[in-house]
């Protein structure tokens, strides 16, 4: 036979044998979705249709930090490659697994969905896992939360029931003077818990300390987060991953904000909008309005930019951060946006934009319902 018709059975152009051979043939060929292990060797066979998404790659300038480059790690690891041979060594392999802030956005444009953020988050967990570096329940938990505000948090999660509001950390009180948007959520208590999210995002925390998160609030039926990283820590790897968690987890934002979207922001004020709620829960089945699928970027029509998810990864890289940070400002301004004043939907994000802009930040609940300060 010759190579053509080799060629055109396997295709199924001719017999019934070859007709399976092509469906098959076609069916693997096609089938290359981001929800099968094909998700490294994709990324490695691919044209990186993705690559100008990842602020990390385009804030550093460098191939190897790209979606691709950083999943061809894992890839090669598949094929047996060792730690040394592709990168010095596990410590700086492990350089390169952390280039990733986790925002989502090479999924988004990635026509195989392929979710890149959380197979380096896997692969991280793996290196920390080998390296005996996880945190056990009983030890410390990071040099960024501390493990005794974690062990207080944990006793008070245990002492909740029913419907809660999960707020950040410090701003109880202002929910407490707010009985009306508590009735509103159907909550009767509020606590602030230091949930150890970024442990997880970076994959330091052991699945036993996941479990025991979960198991503290099991006599919760709904918890309203305010945080979208704690409430995509809880969805996601508590109760998705897990599935230590029998609450329903809802957003604050799910609730509110309508009233935030009808609101003109004058012109010098822009909307920061999380990546969490824009690209993440949408991903989870969640319900997000004003996010649901396909309606990125800048789908909002107002004033708002788009999260590169600096705020965690600021943690771990404060510098490579902070040059994301103010390379995305200057972008703003080169569009010719004012910046004025910066509406932010999360805390992190706030606190990180803090450092490195001169327009006014503030939060969306206090804009929404404070008035403009
Ligand atoms: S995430 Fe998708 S678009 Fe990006 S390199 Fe991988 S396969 Fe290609
Ligand atoms: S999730 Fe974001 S930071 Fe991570 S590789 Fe994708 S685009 Fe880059």
């Amino acid at each position: 036979m010759s190579l053509i018709q080799k060629i055109s059975s396997t295709l199924g152009i001719s017999g019934f044998k070859s007709r399976i051979q092509g469906w098959v043939f076609k069916k693997k060929l096609l089938k290359f979705s981001g929800r099968f292990r094909w998700e490294p060797e994709a990324c490695f066979y691919c044209p990186e249709m993705c690559r100008f998404a990842c602020p990390v790659a385009e804030t550093l300038r460098d191939n190897t930090v790209t979606p691709r480059g950083k999943m061809s790690l894992l890839h090669l690891a598949e094929r047996g490659f060792t730690p040394e041979s592709v990168a010095g060594g596990p410590a700086q392999r492990l350089w390169f697994l952390e280039q990733c802030t986790g925002c989502g956005r090479c999924t988004e444009f990635c026509v195989h969905e392929n979710d890149v953020a959380t197979q380096l988050r896997q692969a991280r967990a793996e290196h920390f896992s080998r390296e005996s570096v996880r945190l056990s329940p009983a030890g410390s938990l990071t040099e960024q939360v501390d493990a005794r505000e974690v062990g207080r948090s944990l006793e008070a999660l245990r002492a909740l029931e029913g419907v809660v509001v999960l707020c950040e950390p410090g701003r109880r009180e202002w929910w407490l003077a707010r009985p009306k948007l508590l009735e509103e959520l159907g909550a009767t208590s509020v606590c602030e818990a230091w949930l150890p999210h970024r442990e997880w995002s970076w994959g330091k925390l052991s699945e036993l300390r996941i479990d025991e998160i979960g198991d503290a609030l099991s006599d919760c039926t709904q918890l309203w987060v305010e945080s979208p990283d704690a409430a995509w820590f809880l969805a996601k790897a508590v109760k998705e991953e897990r599935e230590a968690l029998g609450a329903e987890v809802r957003l604050v934002w799910q609730r509110f904000f309508a009233e935030m979207a009808a609101r003109e922001l004058p012109l010098g004020t822009s909307f920061h909008e999380s990546y969490f709620l824009s690209r993440l829960f949408p991903r989870l089945g969640y319900s997000v309005p004003m996010y649901e699928r396909g309606l990125l970027p800048f789908h909002s029509g107002w004033n708002v930019h788009d999260c590169g998810g600096e705020g965690h990864y600021r943690l771990a890289h404060p510098g490579n951060a902070r040059a994301i940070g103010e390379r995305f400002l200057a972008d703003l301004v080169k569009d010719g946006r004012a910046l004025d004043k910066i509406v932010c939907q999360s805390w992190s994000c706030m606190e990180h934009l803090r450092g490195i802009s001169e327009a006014k930040v503030v939060y969306w609940l206090d804009e929404l319902f404070d008035g403009a300060r």
